[in-house]
Protein backbone atom coordinates (compact mmCIF):
# COMPACT_ATOMS: atom_id res chain seq x y z
CA UNK A 1 0.00 0.00 0.00
CA UNK A 2 1.51 3.52 -0.62
CA UNK A 3 2.82 5.44 1.99
CA UNK A 4 0.86 8.57 0.74
CA UNK A 5 -2.39 6.67 0.74
CA UNK A 6 -1.79 5.26 3.95
CA UNK A 7 -1.03 8.90 5.75
CA UNK A 8 -4.64 9.53 4.36
CA UNK A 9 -6.26 7.17 5.64
CA UNK A 10 -4.72 8.29 9.45
CA UNK A 11 -5.74 11.57 8.90
CA UNK A 12 -9.00 10.79 7.72
CA UNK A 13 -9.26 8.41 10.94
CA UNK A 14 -8.22 11.07 13.49
CA UNK A 15 -10.44 12.93 11.80
CA UNK A 16 -13.01 10.48 12.52
CA UNK A 17 -12.94 10.69 16.16
CA UNK A 18 -14.99 12.49 18.02
CA UNK A 19 -13.96 16.13 18.95
CA UNK A 20 -13.56 16.68 22.63
CA UNK A 21 -17.25 16.17 24.37
CA UNK A 22 -19.56 19.33 24.92
CA UNK A 23 -20.15 18.95 28.75
CA UNK A 24 -23.66 18.57 29.41
CA UNK A 25 -25.54 22.16 30.39
CA UNK A 26 -26.99 21.61 34.36
CA UNK A 27 -28.89 24.19 35.67
CA UNK A 28 -26.79 23.63 39.53
CA UNK A 29 -23.57 23.34 37.57
CA UNK A 30 -22.78 27.31 38.82
CA UNK A 31 -24.46 27.55 41.61
CA UNK A 32 -22.64 24.17 43.33
CA UNK A 33 -19.20 25.51 41.98
CA UNK A 34 -19.86 29.10 43.73
CA UNK A 35 -20.61 27.33 47.20
CA UNK A 36 -18.10 25.00 46.79
CA UNK A 37 -15.45 27.19 45.39
CA UNK A 38 -15.94 31.03 46.36
CA UNK A 39 -14.88 32.50 49.38
CA UNK A 40 -17.19 35.04 48.51
CA UNK A 41 -19.95 32.39 50.06
CA UNK A 42 -17.94 31.38 53.18
CA UNK A 43 -17.41 35.13 53.66
CA UNK A 44 -21.18 35.52 53.20
CA UNK A 45 -22.34 32.84 55.55
CA UNK A 46 -19.95 34.05 57.88
CA UNK A 47 -20.86 37.79 58.02
CA UNK A 48 -24.51 36.58 59.00
CA UNK A 49 -23.66 34.54 61.91
CA UNK A 50 -22.03 37.43 63.41
CA UNK A 51 -24.53 39.70 62.80
CA UNK A 52 -26.77 37.13 64.36
CA UNK A 53 -24.70 36.58 67.28
CA UNK A 54 -24.79 40.21 67.67
CA UNK A 55 -28.46 40.09 67.42
CA UNK A 56 -28.39 37.49 69.98
CA UNK A 57 -26.93 39.38 72.79
CA UNK A 58 -29.31 42.48 71.95
CA UNK A 59 -32.34 40.05 72.28
CA UNK A 60 -31.02 38.54 75.86
CA UNK A 61 -31.32 41.97 76.93
CA UNK A 62 -34.51 42.82 76.05
CA UNK A 63 -37.78 40.42 77.75
CA UNK A 64 -39.83 41.17 75.14
CA UNK A 65 -37.78 40.55 72.15
CA UNK A 66 -39.40 37.75 69.81
CA UNK A 67 -38.82 37.20 66.28
CA UNK A 68 -42.16 35.32 65.76
CA UNK A 69 -45.50 36.83 64.17
CA UNK A 70 -47.91 34.42 65.20
CA UNK A 71 -50.28 36.28 67.69
CA UNK A 72 -49.63 34.22 70.94
CA UNK A 73 -46.00 34.35 70.04
CA UNK A 74 -46.56 38.77 70.79
CA UNK A 75 -47.59 38.87 74.54
CA UNK A 76 -45.41 40.33 76.54
CA UNK A 77 -46.23 39.08 79.71
CA UNK A 78 -45.91 35.24 78.96
CA UNK A 79 -43.38 36.07 76.58
CA UNK A 80 -41.23 37.52 79.59
CA UNK A 81 -41.80 33.68 81.67
CA UNK A 82 -40.69 31.61 78.23
CA UNK A 83 -36.88 30.20 78.27
CA UNK A 84 -35.23 32.23 75.38
CA UNK A 85 -34.40 30.05 71.82
CA UNK A 86 -33.58 30.40 68.40
CA UNK A 87 -35.07 28.28 65.58
CA UNK A 88 -32.96 26.95 62.81
CA UNK A 89 -33.17 25.09 59.53
CA UNK A 90 -30.50 22.68 59.03
CA UNK A 91 -30.13 22.42 55.02
CA UNK A 92 -28.15 25.44 53.47
CA UNK A 93 -28.27 27.04 57.08
CA UNK A 94 -26.31 24.49 59.33
CA UNK A 95 -25.28 21.77 56.68
CA UNK A 96 -23.68 21.77 53.47
CA UNK A 97 -25.16 20.10 51.26
CA UNK A 98 -23.13 21.03 47.95
CA UNK A 99 -21.46 17.72 47.71
CA UNK A 100 -24.94 15.89 46.63
CA UNK A 101 -25.84 18.72 44.78
CA UNK A 102 -22.40 17.95 43.09
CA UNK A 103 -23.72 14.26 42.54
CA UNK A 104 -26.77 15.27 40.75
CA UNK A 105 -25.08 18.04 38.41
CA UNK A 106 -22.57 14.51 37.84
CA UNK A 107 -25.24 12.46 37.24
CA UNK A 108 -27.58 14.77 34.90
CA UNK A 109 -30.33 14.69 37.02
CA UNK A 110 -32.60 16.83 38.65
CA UNK A 111 -33.82 15.82 41.88
CA UNK A 112 -32.88 12.24 42.70
CA UNK A 113 -34.49 11.03 45.98
CA UNK A 114 -32.72 8.26 46.01
CA UNK A 115 -28.98 10.06 45.31
CA UNK A 116 -30.46 12.24 48.02
CA UNK A 117 -31.16 9.67 50.49
CA UNK A 118 -27.51 8.52 50.24
CA UNK A 119 -26.12 11.66 50.66
CA UNK A 120 -28.31 11.84 54.36
CA UNK A 121 -27.82 8.50 55.12
CA UNK A 122 -23.56 8.84 55.37
CA UNK A 123 -24.03 12.05 57.37
CA UNK A 124 -20.91 13.72 55.94
CA UNK A 125 -22.21 17.10 54.88
CA UNK A 126 -19.69 19.79 56.62
CA UNK A 127 -21.26 22.62 59.10
CA UNK A 128 -22.02 26.06 57.02
CA UNK A 129 -19.15 28.57 57.65
CA UNK A 130 -19.95 30.05 60.94
CA UNK A 131 -22.94 28.06 61.95
CA UNK A 132 -20.89 25.92 64.29
CA UNK A 133 -19.90 29.36 66.05
CA UNK A 134 -23.15 30.84 66.96
CA UNK A 135 -24.97 27.92 67.97
CA UNK A 136 -22.33 26.97 70.64
CA UNK A 137 -21.90 30.58 71.60
CA UNK A 138 -25.59 30.47 71.74
CA UNK A 139 -26.32 27.29 74.17
CA UNK A 140 -23.25 28.98 75.98
CA UNK A 141 -25.57 31.77 76.46
CA UNK A 142 -28.34 29.25 77.79
CA UNK A 143 -30.76 29.48 74.53
CA UNK A 144 -32.17 26.34 73.25
CA UNK A 145 -31.59 25.42 69.37
CA UNK A 146 -34.59 24.35 67.64
CA UNK A 147 -33.76 22.81 64.51
CA UNK A 148 -36.87 22.79 61.74
CA UNK A 149 -35.80 20.94 59.09
CA UNK A 150 -38.00 19.55 55.80
CA UNK A 151 -36.15 16.35 56.18
CA UNK A 152 -38.00 13.56 56.23
CA UNK A 153 -38.84 12.17 59.69
CA UNK A 154 -37.01 9.01 58.37
CA UNK A 155 -33.79 10.40 58.50
CA UNK A 156 -33.85 11.69 61.93
CA UNK A 157 -31.23 9.78 63.31
CA UNK A 158 -28.94 10.26 60.60
CA UNK A 159 -29.37 13.72 60.80
CA UNK A 160 -28.78 13.51 64.66
CA UNK A 161 -25.50 11.62 63.81
CA UNK A 162 -24.02 14.62 61.26
CA UNK A 163 -25.03 17.41 63.75
CA UNK A 164 -23.51 15.62 66.93
CA UNK A 165 -20.59 14.66 64.99
CA UNK A 166 -19.83 18.45 64.04
CA UNK A 167 -20.61 19.57 67.80
CA UNK A 168 -24.09 21.27 67.09
CA UNK A 169 -25.59 21.56 70.83
CA UNK A 170 -28.49 18.42 71.07
CA UNK A 171 -30.11 18.30 74.15
CA UNK A 172 -30.75 15.07 76.30
CA UNK A 173 -34.51 14.95 77.24
CA UNK A 174 -35.63 17.37 74.93
CA UNK A 175 -36.40 16.81 70.84
CA UNK A 176 -34.88 19.76 69.15
CA UNK A 177 -34.80 18.33 65.84
CA UNK A 178 -38.39 18.97 64.54
CA UNK A 179 -38.39 17.24 61.05
CA UNK A 180 -41.00 16.82 58.58
CA UNK A 181 -43.23 14.19 59.00
CA UNK A 182 -42.86 13.66 62.58
CA UNK A 183 -46.51 14.26 63.37
CA UNK A 184 -49.13 14.74 61.17
CA UNK A 185 -49.46 18.57 60.92
CA UNK A 186 -45.62 19.04 60.40
CA UNK A 187 -45.61 19.49 56.82
CA UNK A 188 -43.67 21.00 54.69
CA UNK A 189 -45.07 24.07 55.88
CA UNK A 190 -43.12 25.05 58.26
CA UNK A 191 -45.01 27.55 60.52
CA UNK A 192 -46.64 24.35 62.66
CA UNK A 193 -43.44 23.83 64.09
CA UNK A 194 -42.34 27.28 64.66
CA UNK A 195 -45.51 27.54 66.66
CA UNK A 196 -44.87 24.41 68.85
CA UNK A 197 -42.06 25.80 69.89
CA UNK A 198 -43.28 29.16 70.59
CA UNK A 199 -46.08 27.31 72.66
CA UNK A 200 -42.73 26.94 75.23
CA UNK A 201 -40.16 29.10 74.28
CA UNK A 202 -39.37 32.65 73.19
CA UNK A 203 -38.05 32.70 69.91
CA UNK A 204 -35.19 35.54 69.72
CA UNK A 205 -34.33 34.57 66.19
CA UNK A 206 -34.96 32.80 63.11
CA UNK A 207 -32.10 31.68 60.88
CA UNK A 208 -32.68 29.77 57.59
CA UNK A 209 -31.77 30.06 53.74
CA UNK A 210 -35.60 29.41 52.49
CA UNK A 211 -38.58 32.06 52.91
CA UNK A 212 -40.58 29.19 53.95
CA UNK A 213 -37.88 29.48 57.42
CA UNK A 214 -39.44 32.50 57.97
CA UNK A 215 -43.41 33.28 56.74
CA UNK A 216 -46.22 31.28 56.09
CA UNK A 217 -47.04 30.41 52.60
CA UNK A 218 -43.60 31.05 50.91
CA UNK A 219 -44.34 28.31 48.04
CA UNK A 220 -46.15 31.16 45.32
CA UNK A 221 -45.42 32.97 43.04
CA UNK A 222 -42.68 35.38 42.72
CA UNK A 223 -45.23 38.54 42.56
CA UNK A 224 -47.16 36.84 45.92
CA UNK A 225 -43.69 36.52 47.91
CA UNK A 226 -42.76 39.97 47.09
CA UNK A 227 -45.83 40.95 48.79
CA UNK A 228 -45.61 38.74 51.93
CA UNK A 229 -42.09 39.91 52.58
CA UNK A 230 -43.05 43.41 52.23
CA UNK A 231 -44.77 44.02 55.85
CA UNK A 232 -41.47 42.60 57.48
CA UNK A 233 -38.45 44.80 55.91
CA UNK A 234 -37.31 45.25 59.65
CA UNK A 235 -36.89 42.04 60.56
CA UNK A 236 -34.03 41.16 58.07
CA UNK A 237 -30.38 41.34 59.66
CA UNK A 238 -32.31 41.86 63.04
CA UNK A 239 -34.27 39.47 64.60
CA UNK A 240 -34.28 37.16 60.92
CA UNK A 241 -30.88 36.01 59.38
CA UNK A 242 -30.67 34.37 55.39
CA UNK A 243 -27.73 32.13 54.31
CA UNK A 244 -27.21 32.57 50.65
CA UNK A 245 -28.62 29.26 48.79
CA UNK A 246 -28.43 29.99 45.37
CA UNK A 247 -28.83 26.34 44.41
CA UNK A 248 -32.63 25.43 45.28
CA UNK A 249 -35.25 26.71 47.38
CA UNK A 250 -38.94 27.95 47.08
CA UNK A 251 -37.44 31.18 44.98
CA UNK A 252 -36.72 28.37 42.28
CA UNK A 253 -40.03 26.51 42.56
CA UNK A 254 -41.64 29.90 42.14
CA UNK A 255 -40.58 30.55 38.80
CA UNK A 256 -42.63 27.58 38.22
CA UNK A 257 -45.85 28.24 39.42
CA UNK A 258 -47.98 26.29 39.33
CA UNK A 259 -46.34 23.23 38.47
CA UNK A 260 -42.63 22.56 38.26
CA UNK A 261 -42.05 20.63 34.75
CA UNK A 262 -40.58 16.93 35.33
CA UNK A 263 -38.47 17.78 31.68
CA UNK A 264 -34.78 19.51 32.75
CA UNK A 265 -34.55 21.08 29.57
CA UNK A 266 -37.73 22.33 29.74
CA UNK A 267 -37.08 23.83 33.22
CA UNK A 268 -34.24 25.76 31.09
CA UNK A 269 -36.38 26.89 29.20
CA UNK A 270 -39.19 28.59 31.48
CA UNK A 271 -36.09 30.18 33.14
CA UNK A 272 -35.05 31.99 30.49
CA UNK A 273 -38.28 33.04 29.35
CA UNK A 274 -38.43 34.88 32.96
CA UNK A 275 -34.96 36.61 32.28
CA UNK A 276 -35.18 40.01 32.56
CA UNK A 277 -33.36 42.03 29.82
CA UNK A 278 -34.94 45.45 30.38
CA UNK A 279 -35.82 45.16 26.67
CA UNK A 280 -38.97 47.57 26.04
MG1 LIG B 1 -32.57 25.00 54.06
Amino acid sequence: MPKRFLILLAVTALLALPQSQEPPAHQKLIPTLWVQSAVEWQASCRQTYLSARGALDEALRDSRWTAEISPSSLDPVRLATLPPSVVLDIDETLLDNSPGQARQVKAGSGFDHKLWNQWVSESKAQPIPGALDFCRYAASRGVTLFYISNRDAAHESATRTNLRGLGFPLPDGLDTVLLRGERPEWTSEKSTRRAHVAQTHRVLLLIGDDLGDFLHGARTTAAARRQLIAPYTQFWGRKWFILPNPSYGSWEDALFTPTIPTDLNEQLRRKLTVLDTAQP
